[in-house]
């Protein structure tokens, strides 16, 4: 275990900001990460898990260890002629493991494409796109205890999965680390195509019949035209969630801003908070060194030299702008260090 000390954390954030570590280190296997579980805990430090990066907000240097996962591995451990149990690393590239799952001829996650970040941190706020979310092909995870080093199974009622939400947003923040992830691939693939423009880009795209590979090339065509690149373009995806309001909210908001769309949601109605931040005005506004994309009012950007609370600052001053206008409470989808 190599531990580094006072790391940039810069080109390990997909917001690109320049925050330090005090202590860092990489994990590769399960006794690695013990092990630094042990080191930390014998010197009363935090521990801080990362993944790819892509969904944190480094507000301060972390006086702490910063330890990513890199866990690797994919490997089938059940089959018959209609599913697959296939168990990855939680250090894998989500994406590349979407395209291995492809290769297979494995359905299920194929609308999840080019979402960043990695197999372990997935779980977490139950990622989702295009209708599917990681609760649909989740089957189990094996995580650690960070306090008792203890190896624990999460099956998908443990998980206790919701809207960007899981277990281990709530009650378990902060207690585990995912280093294992087991999905329910279809062998007969069911395509979900229902949701905004698929069926239309996969025909543009030469697509005649729906297939794993023409639904992933066109959800990845679809998100490379609406969200910046991270590489180019520093930001965490949608900085906030869709907010979920009362009927009689909607309906009286409704009156007032008749374009104003929903989708009924556990008993309520979800409202997009895009159409929000855009119809405060906010789209494409830059401020100082951070904006609002000019595009995708969701995101958040940082024009290179940005700081976090930068950021919180801004993000802040939208909720606090929407709270006023339309009295709904806008809740950050990204986690903030
Ligand atoms: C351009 C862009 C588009 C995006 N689009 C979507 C989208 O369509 N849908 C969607 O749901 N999300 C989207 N996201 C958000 C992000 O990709 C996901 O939340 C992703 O799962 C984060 O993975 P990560 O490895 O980068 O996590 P990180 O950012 O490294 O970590 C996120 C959180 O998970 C914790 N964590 C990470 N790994 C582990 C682990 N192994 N064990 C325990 N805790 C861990 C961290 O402590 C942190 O709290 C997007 C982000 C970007 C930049």
């Amino acid at each position: 275990m190599q531990i580094r000390e006072n790391f940039s954390l810069r080109h390990l954030n997909t917001f690109g900001l320049d925050q330090r570590a005090r202590f860092f280190t990489e994990v590769h296997s399960l006794e690695q990460l013990k092990e630094a579980l042990n080191w930390s805990k014998e010197k009363g430090l935090p521990v801080w898990i990362l993944g790819g990066g892509s969904n944190v907000l480094l507000t301060k240097d972390l006086e702490g260890l910063v330890l990513k996962v890199g866990i690797k591995g994919r490997e089938v451990i059940e089959e018959n002629e209609l599913e697959v149990l296939v168990t990855v690393g939680a250090g894998e590239n989500w994406h590349e493991f979407v395209r291995f799952a492809i290769s297979q001829g494995w359905g299920g996650v194929e609308n999840l494409s080019l979402i960043p970040g990695t197999v372990g941190a997935a779980p977490i706020q139950n990622i989702g796109a295009y209708g599917v979310e990681i609760k649909d092909v989740f089957h189990r995870l094996e995580a650690i205890d960070k306090d008792s080093a203890e190896s624990l199974i999460f099956d998908h009622e443990a998980c206790a999965f919701g809207y960007r939400d899981s277990f281990f947003k709530r009650e378990g923040r902060n207690r585990y680390v995912i280093c294992y992830v087991t999905f329910k691939l279809s062998k007969t693939p069911v395509y979900n195509l229902s949701y905004g423009t698929v069926e239309e880009t996969m025909h543009e795209l030469g697509h005649v019949e729906p297939s794993l590979i023409a639904v992933s090339e066109a959800i990845s065509f679809i998100r490379r035209q609406k969200l910046p690149d991270p590489a180019k373009l520093g930001n965490a995806g949608s900085f906030f969630k869709n907010p979920v309001i009362t009927s009689q909210h909607y309906q009286s908001l409704k009156e007032k801003y008749p374009t104003l769309p929903g989708f009924p949601f556990d008993g309520g109605m979800k409202i997009p908070a895009a159409w929000l931040i855009d119809q405060g005005g906010w789209k494409g506004k830059r401020w100082g060194t951070v904006g609002v994309h000019e595009r995708q009012p969701l995101v958040l950007v940082n024009y290179g030299s940005g700081k976090g609370r930068d950021i919180v600052h801004l993000s802040q001053t939208i909720s606090n702008s929407i709270k006023e206008k339309f009295g709904v409470l806008l809740e950050a989808e990204v986690n903030h260090w």
